[in-house]
C-alpha cells in the first residue's frame, strides 16, 4: 500500500479547506488537499454571501442587492443593506478562491479521492492508498469523517431548496411564525434562475411539511416557471472547537453555520484563514475566529429566545427589522 507524506493534509475543497490552503500557499509547508467530488465546487447551497464574508473573496461576478425584502406573515417591508449581500454559483466562489492559490505555491490537490480516518496522523483513500501527515484538518463539512473520528457530538439543521428559470431583483427573506414556526424561506435571484428553499430544524418540523411549505411558495411566487428537482443538504452548527491534539475542524465540519440562518459559507472562509494563519505561526491568536465565536453565539441566544416564545415570534420578528433600521441596528443584530 503506498503512503506518502506531507506537512499538512487538507480534507476537503470546499470553501473552508480552499481558504486554509490559500493562507498556506508559499509558506514552505508541503500540502495536500483531498476532494472527494471530481470537480472543486459544486455544494447544495443557496449561494448567498453575508455581511461577514471578506470583501477580496467576493467574485467580481457576484450579484450585488443593497436592499432586502423581509416577508414578514405575508406583509413585505423592504430594507436597506448596510452593507451589501452577494449570490454567486459555488463554482464560480470555488473557482475564485483557486485562481488565488499560484502554481508551485506548495499546495498538491488530490480530487476524486475521498478520505477514511485511520488514526491521528492517516488516512485512507477511496482509492486504497495511505497518506499520513504532521497536521490533518477536516474540512469536510457537516458530515465530517473527522469529526466523528474526534468522538464529537452534532447538531445539525436541514436546507431545501429548488432552482426557478425565472427573473427576480428580490433578495427576499421569508418568515411567518404561524405557519414556518422559527424556520424561514430564502429566495435569492442568481443571474439566470432564483433559488428558493426553506431552512428549518427537522426535529420542529417534519421534512414533508417543509417540502410542502417550500412548494406552496414557489407556485405562489413563480406559477408556470420550470423547477429543478428538489436539492438539500445538512448544515452543522453545533460548535465543537477547532483545534483537537493535532488535528483540527474548520468550517461546517468545527460546526460553525449559523444555527439561525443556516449561512456557513463566511464562516468556512474565515476559519479556514485563521487557521492556516495559526499553522504558520503557533502565536497567532485567531481573532477573526474569535470575533465569529462571540457573534454566533449573540445570535443563538437571541434564536433561542425565538424558539422559546412562538406566539412573539412575529413580533420579534418586528423589533428585529425595526432594530436593523436604526443607525448601527445591522452592525449590532449581525456581528
Ligand atoms: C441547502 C443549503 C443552502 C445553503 N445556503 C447557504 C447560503 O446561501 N449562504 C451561506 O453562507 N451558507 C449556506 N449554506 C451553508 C454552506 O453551504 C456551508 O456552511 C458551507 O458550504 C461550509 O463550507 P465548508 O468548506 O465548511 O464545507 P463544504 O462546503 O461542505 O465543503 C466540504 C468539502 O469536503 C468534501 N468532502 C467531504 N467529505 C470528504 C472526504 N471524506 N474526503 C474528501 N473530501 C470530502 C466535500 O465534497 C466538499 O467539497 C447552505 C447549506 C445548505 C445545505
Amino acid at each position: 500500500m503506498p503512503k506518502k507524506h506531507c506537512d499538512i493534509l487538507i480534507i476537503g475543497a470546499g470553501p473552508a479547506g480552499l481558504a486554509c490552503a490559500g493562507e498556506l500557499a508559499g509558506s514552505g509547508a508541503s500540502v495536500i488537499v483531498l476532494e472527494r467530488q471530481r470537480i472543486i465546487g459544486p455544494k447544495a447551497c443557496a449561494g448567498a454571501l453575508s455581511r461577514l464574508m471578506p470583501a477580496d473573496l467576493v467574485p467580481p461576478s457576484a450579484l450585488r442587492f443593497d436592499e432586502q425584502l423581509v416577508e414578514i406573515a405575508g406583509k413585505g417591508h423592504r430594507l436597506r443593506l448596510e452593507t451589501p449581500r452577494f449570490t454567486v454559483p459555488r463554482e464560480t466562489l470555488a473557482s475564485y478562491q483557486l485562481a488565488k492559490i499560484p502554481n508551485g505555491a506548495g499546495i498538491e490537490f488530490l480530487v476524486g479521492t475521498g478520505a477514511r480516518m485511520i488514526d491521528r496522523h492517516t488516512i485512507a483513500t477511496g482509492d486504497g492508498d495511505e497518506l499520513s501527515a504532521d497536521r490533518i484538518v477536516g474540512a469536510d463539512g457537516s458530515l465530517s469523517a473527522v469529526r466523528r473520528f474526534l468522538g464529537l457530538p452534532t447538531g445539525r439543521s436541514l436546507g431545501l431548496y429548488r432552482e426557478v428559470r425565472a427573473a427576480s431583483s428580490d433578495y427576499t427573506l421569508i418568515l411567518d411564525a404561524a405557519r414556518y414556526g422559527a424556520a424561514y424561506l430564502w429566495s435569492f435571484p442568481h443571474r439566470d434562475r432564483v433559488n428558493i428553499g426553506i431552512y428549518f430544524d427537522p426535529v420542529r418540523m417534519p421534512v414533508a411539511d417543509a417540502r410542502r411549505l417550500l412548494d406552496e411558495q414557489i407556485g405562489r411566487r413563480f406559477p408556470g416557471s420550470a423547477v429543478s428537482s428538489l436539492k438539500g443538504g445538512w448544515v452543522e452548527h453545533r460548535y465543537a472547537g477547532v483545534e483537537h491534539d493535532g488535528l483540527y475542524l474548520i468550517g461546517d465540519a468545527a460546526g460553525l453555520a449559523l444555527r439561525a440562518t443556516g449561512e456557513g459559507i463566511s464562516t468556512a472562509v474565515i476559519s479556514g484563514r485563521e487557521l492556516g494563519r495559526r499553522l504558520k505561526d503557533t502565536n497567532y491568536a485567531m481573532p477573526e475566529l474569535k470575533r465569529i465565536l462571540a457573534f454566533k453565539r449573540k445570535q443563538e441566544r437571541l434564536f433561542s429566545l425565538l424558539e422559546r416564545a412562538p406566539r412573539l415570534q412575529d413580533h420579534l420578528y418586528k423589533l428585529f427589522l425595526f432594530t436593523k433600521r436604526l443607525p448601527g441596528g445591522q452592525r449590532l443584530l449581525e456581528g
